[in-house]
């Protein structure tokens, strides 16, 4: 919701200020109409229908996975694509993907939204209406902001949004940002007041293959990132969630494994390996070779999950909705 215009239609109407808080109680609690805010008074239900959309998003596209997942592809009032998941997991947790930008400035060779044209920036309404999209839908108590995107590269208004997640049922502690390694966003999050989660996406553990996997690299390389998570980790006293994209041949070998359990120390880590969902540009590591990578992590006490595959089906990873859409 254009949360500015609210505020300006309740005051021509000549209603007082809480009124604008009744209207976003309602919606974080997932109302889908005026009608169903029932405290209210008619009169101004009824011209807010007329003036003030209930999201500056609109659904462009919605696939829903065998496995509960749902995929939504929105496009912003000036026409810029975008896409959030929400995924349902057995024990009842109900997490939520986001995308903090149209397309993405960055252009890691693995990701299907760095393929794609950078539209810009999303605004704080634009990131609250992904998640009041799925809290329509039912309760949600994670983010992630996973989606399109590079979130500390549009920091401010990402933590804006975070600040009014609580509102919809989702704790900053149940919120995390996942990040490139862009230093100065890392600093952010670690300076702010916010006890977030970090994420980081480190998918090689060494500067040459990580340079020609993710180019951002050049400009923030493993040693700055890695001062950076570090000084994350002294000020929150939380580990650090390491991505790890398993790619065949790449950057799956035992030597891998190795080089990155003697860069992260497990005191200070977890290690997420993500099955690649391809895009084309590789072949995703097996099961057997992913199994053979955590269990070498694990030699070395670093603790590594695999990250369970939700809405393959769908084209569920980063940036696919979009890139076949267009
Ligand atoms: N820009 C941020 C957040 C968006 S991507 C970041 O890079 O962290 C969220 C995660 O999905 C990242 O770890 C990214 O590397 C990973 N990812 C991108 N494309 C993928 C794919 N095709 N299969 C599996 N993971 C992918």
């Amino acid at each position: 919701m254009d949360r500015a215009l609210l505020e300006q239609a309740v005051a021509a109407a000549g209603e007082p200020a809480y009124r604008h808080s009744q209207v976003w109680e309602w919606l974080a609690r997932g109302a889908r109409s005026y009608e169903e805010m029932t405290n209210l008074p008619a009169p101004l239900r009824q011209r807010l229908e007329e003036t003030v959309s209930l999201s500056t998003l609109t659904v462009k596209a919605e696939a829903k996975s065998d496995d509960g997942t749902v995929k939504t592809l929105f496009e912003t009032a000036d026409g810029r694509p975008l896409e959030a998941v929400l995924m349902r997991y057995r024990d009842g947790r109900r997490s939520v993907c986001l995308s903090s930008q149209s397309g993405c400035p960055l252009t890691c060779t693995f990701c299907a939204t760095g393929r794609m044209k950078f539209g810009r920036n999303l605004s704080v309404d634009e990131i609250l209406d992904q998640a009041l999209h799925f809290r329509r839908l039912e309760q949600i108590d994670h983010v992630v902001f996973m989606g399109m995107g590079e979130p500390t590269m549009n920091i401010d208004n990402v933590l804006a949004a975070c600040g009014l997640l609580p509102d919809l049922g989702v704790t900053n502690r149940r919120t995390a940002i996942s990040t490139v390694g862009w230093v100065p966003g890392i600093d952010r999050i670690a300076g702010c007041e916010r006890p977030l989660s970090l994420a980081l996406s480190l998918h090689a553990p060494n500067d040459g293959l990580r340079s020609r996997l993710m180019p951002v690299n050049d400009r923030y390389p493993l040693a700055a990132v890695l001062a950076a998570c570090e000084r994350y980790r002294e000020r929150r006293r939380r580990r650090v969630f390491v991505e790890y994209v398993m790619l065949d041949g790449v950057n799956d070998l035992p030597e891998h494994a190795r080089e990155l359990a003697e860069l992260l120390d497990p005191r200070g880590y977890k290690v997420n390996l993500i099955p690649y969902n391809p895009t084309g540009a590789y072949d995703g590591s097996s099961p057997e070779r992913i199994e053979r990578f955590r269990a070498i992590l694990s030699e070395h006490r670093l603790t590594a999950t695999v990250r369970l595959t939700r809405g393959r089906d769908i084209d569920a990873a980063c940036g696919q909705l979009a890139a076949n859409a267009s």
